[in-house]
């Protein structure tokens, strides 16, 4: 088959391919096998078949239009790790048979003033995201990982470390940077109390790489049943935010908070266990609002900030650092079949701390 896309230097023919996947049709509707069209390799381009993806809360928010936005058919699968099948002509990076990774995005502009500074996730023309947004090649949207294979630039592949196992690794790709990048901005490291609220994808991952910093972690968690794992995941201490007594004991003495919350819940809470000059940065990303009280921030010249994934170096950076570290994800496998339910399990806080899609069960 072939698609026909027009281009600066003209019309140029791509060729392309039907493949499997898994997705959804309508917001209200569960996730069902579907094929969808992918592009055959264009020069600079890495075809990688897909044997592990991990299911990101994000994933879930998408496609169930929970951000507005979301086109149908909607498939997921942003943290892809796979096999080389085939490369582009042009192809340095990579060749067939290695094992390569792909994230939460797959090109960007390349020009703007962000994407020249490694910082594509905040490409001023709007980057390409992996799954549901706009597909320079085929006209309609991106397709996530939750499929056979994907066809991604070079540009936007990552090389995984040879020590860490490969399905455990996944989750690094949006869970992993997602928490990295936030933490080495702000500079996390000796020295610094760090809050991390909410233990789940994000959340653990969070935990792991800010004691990796040298960081002392003060979890908060809403399930009593995770106290233990949070501090085996490298807690030094866990609040149960329910608590209002325990609640009360780092008011005032945290450096900094990274919120990985997906739900509403009451940020000022967190804001006022900073101390003087301190930041909370969400990276959850609930679907409605949270109201901000100005006395959670004026009397300790707090700051209140976001951050979104990483760019494509600091994504490496935080591989290699992993590799050398010897940091993985925490995972529960599952097939494909079961991933309705798995998200059902999400809403809960119901998760230890990664679902893994086992992509070879697509094919069953
Ligand atoms: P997840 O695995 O479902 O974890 C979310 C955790 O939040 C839960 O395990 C639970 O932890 C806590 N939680 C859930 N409902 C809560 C409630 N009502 N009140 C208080 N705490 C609650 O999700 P995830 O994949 O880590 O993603 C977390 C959020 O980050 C999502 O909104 C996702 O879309 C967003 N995200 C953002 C970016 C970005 O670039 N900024 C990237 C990826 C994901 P406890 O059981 O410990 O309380
Ligand atoms: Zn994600
Ligand atoms: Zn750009």
């Amino acid at each position: 088959m072939e698609a026909v896309r027009a281009t600066a230097e003209g019309v140029t023919t791509i060729k392309t391919k039907d493949i499997r996947a898994f997705g959804t049709e309508a917001a209200d509707e569960l996730l069902n096998q579907l094929n969808i069209r992918r592009r055959k390799p264009t020069p600079h381009d890495v075809e990688i078949e897909i044997l592990y993806c991990g299911v990101c809360h994000s994933d879930l928010h998408t496609a169930r239009n929970e951000w507005h936005g979301t086109i149908y058919p909607c498939v997921p699968g942003h943290e892809i790790v796979g096999k080389v099948v085939s490369v582009g002509n042009h192809v340095t990076k990579f060749k067939v048979g290695d094992f390569a990774a792909v994230g939460c995005m797959v090109d960007s502009c390349r020009e703007c003033d962000y994407c020249k500074d490694g910082l594509e996730q905040y490409c001023e023309q709007g980057n390409t995201l992996t799954y549901n947004s706009a597909d320079k090649y085929l006209g309609a949207q991106t397709y996530g990982g939750y499929s056979e294979s994907i066809v991604v630039d070079e540009a936007f592949v990552l090389r995984v470390p040879e020590n860490l196992d490969l399905a455990a690794t996944a989750p690094l790709l949006c869970a992993g940077i997602t928490t990295y990048s936030p933490l080495k901005h702000w500079n996390v490291g000796p020295g610094k109390k760090v809050g991390v609220v909410g233990l789940g994808g994000l959340g653990h991952m969070g935990v792991k790489l800010a004691k990796a910093m040298g960081a002392e972690v003060i979890v908060f968690t809403t399930s009593q049943s995770k106290v233990e794992d949070a501090k085996r995941l490298g807690a030094d201490e866990v609040v149960l935010s329910r608590d209002e007594n325990q609640m009360q004991r780092y008011i005032g003495k945290l450096h900094f908070v990274l919120d990985a919350v997906s739900a509403t819940h009451d940020i000022n809470t967190y804001l006022n266990q900073l101390r003087v000059d301190g930041s909370l940065a969400l990276v959850g990303a609930p679907e409605h609002p949270l109201p901000v009280a100005a006395f959670s921030l004026i009397p300790y010249r707090r700051s209140f900030a976001g951050s979104t994934i990483g760019g494509v170096a600091e994504t490496q950076d935080l591989l290699d650092f992993c590799g050398e570290q010897n940091i993985v994800a925490d995972i529960e496998m599952i097939n494909i079949q079961e991933i309705n339910e798995a998200y059902e399990r999400l809403l809960k806080g119901d998760v230890k701390y990664r679902f893994v899609i086992d992509m070879a069960s697509l094919k069953k």
